[in-house]
């Protein structure tokens, strides 16, 4: 079997099964298989296939078709520019948390030390785009699942950023610093109760559910976490959340009512309200 065949039937059969985008992954796939950027396929369509690339696609195939996120499959993702690792302990990273990223970052300055607090880490997207891009802010992130927490300090390690994070194994219940914070961040599960049975197969049978849904009305963790950053805030401090879509006017009272101000938001591509911000004085 050639490059271009095994694409021509990898795109068919994912097509069959009902996945968008079958043609680019088929070809995402098979370049990982074959190490090379999916672009380099075309200049090699009439290569043949090695018995063993052949069954590992075979393999990544099976998997995709029964709708596993091709991102746990390759096992890598890009977030930021940066590379980031992933597995099924954490959630995918979304383009739209990169809007989280630019906004802290168009409000920080990048010549001050600051202290930040990451709520929820999972891959460690968050911190480490953030270290990337403030060499000298000293960050805390915290995730209540140990082999998120092991997967974030690797992936802080690959990025040449591990000496400006430290990753704390707790939950936000239970946690308690010993220091306060100039920013708190987090893109915590906004996902209700009731929605989450309705997402599709991918993040439903795939993506943890701790990670995704707050088994609840959805504000549970802007509530809890706006709490806490009473207590773990230094003033001025800020607080930044990414959204759920129509999450806006309740978060903003919640916020309100634990005593934020100039609360803010910033929309994604989709002109939906993806992050809040605001302070506390
Ligand atoms: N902080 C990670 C992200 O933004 C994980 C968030 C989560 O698991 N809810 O992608």
């Amino acid at each position: 079997m050639t490059i271009l065949e095994g694409i021509q039937l990898t795109t068919e059969y994912l097509e069959k099964k009902g996945i968008d985008s079958a043609r680019m992954n088929a070809e995402l796939m098979l370049a990982h298989i074959l190490k090379c950027k999916r672009l380099d396929l075309y200049l090699q369509f009439d290569k043949p296939l090695k018995d063993e690339e052949v069954s590992l696609y075979r393999e990544f195939l099976k998997r995709r078709s029964q709708f596993e996120p091709l991102q746990y499959i390759l096992g890598t993702v890009e977030f930021y520019g940066l590379e980031f690792k992933v597995n099924r302990s954490v959630l995918i990273p979304r383009p739209e948390t990169e809007i989280l990223i630019e906004t802290i970052l168009n409000n920080t300055s990048k010549e001050v030390s600051l202290t930040i607090l990451d709520i929820g880490t999972g891959s460690g997207n968050i911190p480490i785009s953030l270290a990337r891009n403030l060499p000298l802010a000293k960050i805390t992130s915290i995730d209540i699942s140990g082999s998120a927490v092991e997967l974030a300090n690797e992936n802080a390690v690959l990025n040449g950023v591990n000496e400006n994070i430290t990753f704390v194994n707790a939950g936000i219940d239970e946690y308690a610093p010993d220091e306060k914070f100039d920013i708190i961040v987090s893109n915590p599960p906004y996902v209700s109760k009731d929605e989450y049975q309705n997402l599709q197969p991918e993040i439903l049978n795939y993506e943890p559910i701790e990670a995704v849904t707050d088994n609840n009305d959805g504000f549970y963790f802007y509530n809890l976490i706006s709490e806490k950053a009473k207590s773990f805030l230094r003033r001025p401090g800020s607080l930044y959340f990414e959204l759920g879509a129509e999450l806006f006017p309740e978060v903003k009272n919640i916020m309100e009512r634990k005593g934020f101000e100039k609360i803010t938001f910033k929309k994604d591509y989709l002109n939906i309200e993806r992050v809040i911000y605001g302070e506390l004085n």
